[in-house]
């Protein structure tokens, strides 16, 4: 059986990444078939605008998207492409693996964490911002809803579960936001107690905070909210190494987009010298969604394989005095054993 996914190559290194990561796919016999379909600067050139209406619907027909980097243009009064698409879908999960990788810059190894950060309400609703008292004071709504927290943290057991994850952590303020992270809490209790094989802990965001830093192997899947999610990701990416090797999904239910995290880099375009492993890693979580977890492992374990081993075929950013297809080709052989 074949699974059709859309394809998104993106601005700047975008399609040299795209590359990259197609061709291990490839290697790897997934049983994909590629949609390719335009969004960003090429699609505004193109159709005149960044997504145009049949990107929107290829996405909704096959429900996966890999996606490279998009450039959003500045001043222009258009509004960011990540987020048109999180709206459009509804992408309430934003799925972020840290795991640590070998011949990287970073304090701790073996670190694999994943943090699912809810994405679509909490402290960044954009009409929940006002500012009254003639400009002096500022004021920002909170808001979280039982189904809200429900999903996410349901989806947060799901993927221990379906990925032989022991534990799930949920990080909360609920002893001072009573209200809103006090509901958060109360509804991830309430879901554990339906998953008893998977240990559930509580941690204050403070000390997660601490704790990530301090003794991150603890730690197996996170759930949380939108806000201390977004700040959360971040400090896990920086706890291995940086956004270079970071890969993000953004899940909802009827499509899923998985993509880099870095943006798409203009400096360095053309050059066959882009690191293509957070967008290798976005395919290998893209896998592990459609249920191919050892094909997504194989990634993972080729990656770790080609850092230690093929420093000749390793991009420059990490060292390597290999390129963009120095690095695919080298992890193509490790597939093809
Ligand atoms: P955008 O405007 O799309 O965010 P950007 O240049 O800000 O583009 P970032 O990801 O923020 O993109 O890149 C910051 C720096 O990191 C740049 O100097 C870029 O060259 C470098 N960089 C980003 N991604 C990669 C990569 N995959 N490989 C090598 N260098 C990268
Ligand atoms: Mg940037």
């Amino acid at each position: 059986m074949s699974q059709s996914i859309a394809v998104i190559k993106g601005d700047g290194i975008g399609p040299e990444i795209m590359d990259a990561t197609l061709r291990v796919l490839d290697a790897l016999d997934c049983g994909l078939t590629y949609q390719h379909i335009d969004a960003g600067l090429g699609a505004l050139e193109k159709h005149g605008t960044l997504i145009p209406q049949e990107s929107l619907d290829a996405i909704e027909k096959y429900g996966i998207a890999l996606k490279g980097p998009l450039t959003t243009p500045i001043g222009k009064g258009f509004s960011s492409i990540n987020v048109q698409l999180r709206r459009h879908f509804d992408l309430y999960a934003n799925v972020r693996p840290a795991i640590s990788f070998p011949g990287t810059k970073s304090r701790y190894d073996d670190i694999d964490m994943i943090t699912v950060r809810e994405n679509t309400e909490g402290a960044y609703l954009s009409d929940g911002q006002e500012m009254i008292d003639d400009g002096n004071t500022g004021i920002s709504v909170i808001k979280v809803t039982r189904k809200g927290s429900e999903r996410i943290v349901r989806y947060a057991f799901e993927l221990a579960k379906n990925n032989g994850r022991k534990k799930v952590t949920a990080v909360h303020k609920a002893n001072i936001i009573k209200t809103s992270s006090g509901l958060f809490l109360d509804v991830a209790r309430e879901i554990a107690k339906e998953y008893p094989e998977i240990e559930f802990q509580e941690m204050i965001v403070d000390n997660a905070c601490m704790q990530l830093v301090m003794n991150p192997h603890q730690f197996d899947v996170v759930v949380t909210t939108n806000l201390f999610g977004d700040i959360l990701s971040d400090l896990c990416a920086g706890l291995v190494g940086g956004l270079g090797l970071a890969p993000g999904a953004n899940i909802g239910e009827k499509a899923a987009i998985f993509e880099a995290v870095h943006g798409s880099a203009p400096d360095i375009e053309g050059k066959n010298i882009a690191n293509p492993c957070a967008l290798l890693l976005a395919a290998a979580q893209m896998l592990d969604h459609l249920g191919m977890n050892e094909k997504g492992d194989a990634i993972r374990q080729g990656i770790r394989s080609v850092l230690e081993t093929r420093r000749d075929m390793v991009t420059p950013d990490m060292g390597g005095t290999g390129s963009t297809d120095s690095f695919a080709q080298a992890l193509v052989e490790y597939v093809q054993g």
